[in-house]
């Protein structure tokens, strides 16, 4: 099923993320996450890719489980480090594998190497652009309702985006923000750079408190004094933190549907248990139409 269809259903949805094993080793727990977090009846699930391409056979390994249990699959591409031939064999390795939806991702641009070279990808634009010619995928592309880290406008920023949709994005998801309000700014500016395709706002439960900061400072999200308080005073034990971080990611979703955002995708970090108590938290929420 095309992941365009269900956002234009009129429905909320609830989706999650999965990253894929690096190793071949822990395929059968990546595969028991699977299994954990399908039954909780997500709308679909993404299965990332590891950055350089490294888990490229492994991701579409993990989308064919998701679809196996009868969940709609959408698979994480970067095309920084590939090719246009390597593109064009991934390309072909989904569509023979029956994924139906891409997340078409520029990626992180590897570290000390010369970038980028003749028969290289620039942006996500050029590998949406390329993801048409070959097949009729949904496509997906990456938003940061705080700006991406390169760019220093965020003005430039949602131009930026806007290409992704004219090259064919169907649906945008963002970066995870713990800041409400900075989201519905975000809306409202894409909204006005022409950006009208669905957005799914990326929620992120967050039950280890020094990693959640390490990555914030890389990637530049806020974190609001709100939530630094909550880290502060449960950092230091991790079963306050997880109920914690839960709670907070919960109250952001149930603020999110009631303003209007119905697309939520939630990054599990591969921990079913979280999952499900977000499911449970909002098992009549998901299901309310507000009429
Ligand atoms: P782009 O959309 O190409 O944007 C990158 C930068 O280039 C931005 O600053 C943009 O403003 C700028 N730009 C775009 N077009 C132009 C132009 N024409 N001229 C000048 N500047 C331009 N990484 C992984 O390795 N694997 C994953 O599975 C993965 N999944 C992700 C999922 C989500 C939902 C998100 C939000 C990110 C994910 N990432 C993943 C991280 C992502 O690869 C990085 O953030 C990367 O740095 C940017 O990728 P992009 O597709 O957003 O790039």
């Amino acid at each position: 099923m095309k992941i365009i269809d269900l956002l234009n259903s009129g429905h909320t949805t609830i989706s999650c993320e999965l990253f894929p094993p690096k190793k071949g080793e822990d395929l059968p727990q990546a595969q028991e996450v699977v299994k954990q977090i399908s039954a909780l009846h997500p709308a679909f699930m993404s299965v990332t890719y590891g950055a350089g391409g490294g888990t490229s056979a492994t991701t579409v390994r993990i989308a064919q489980e998701i679809q196996k249990s009868h969940v709609p699959a959408l698979a994480h591409l970067t095309c920084v480090s590939s090719t246009r031939d390597e593109i064009s064999e991934r390309l072909a390795g989904l569509k023979k594998a029956g994924i139906e939806n891409i997340l078409a991702l520029r990626g992180d641009i590897p570290e000390g190497k010369d970038f980028p070279t003749p028969n290289q990808y620039h942006y996500a634009s050029e590998l949406i652009r390329e993801i048409k010619t070959q097949g009729d995928f949904c496509i997906g592309g990456a938003c940061y309702p705080e700006g991406h880290v390169e760019c220093a406008h965020k003005t430039e920023d949602i131009r930026h985006l806007h290409e992704k949709v004219e090259a064919g994005c169907d649906f945008l998801t963002s970066q995870m923000f713990f800041d409400n309000d900075l989201f519905y700014n975000f809306m409202f500016r894409a909204l006005a750079g022409g950006v009208n395709v669905p957005i799914i706002a990326g929620i992120m439960p967050v039950t280890n408190a020094k990693q959640i900061t390490r990555i914030c400072s890389l990637s530049g999200t806020i974190l609001p004094q709100r939530f630094k308080a909550i880290a502060d005073r449960f950092g230091s034990d991790p079963k306050a933190m997880k109920q914690a971080g839960i709670a907070y990611a919960t109250e952001q979703i149930i603020n999110l549907i009631s303003n209007g955002v119905p697309h939520i995708h939630i990054y599990t970090m591969n921990k079913p248990d979280i999952a499900a108590a977000i499911f449970h938290n909002l098992s009549d929420v998901i299901s309310c139409d507000g009429n």
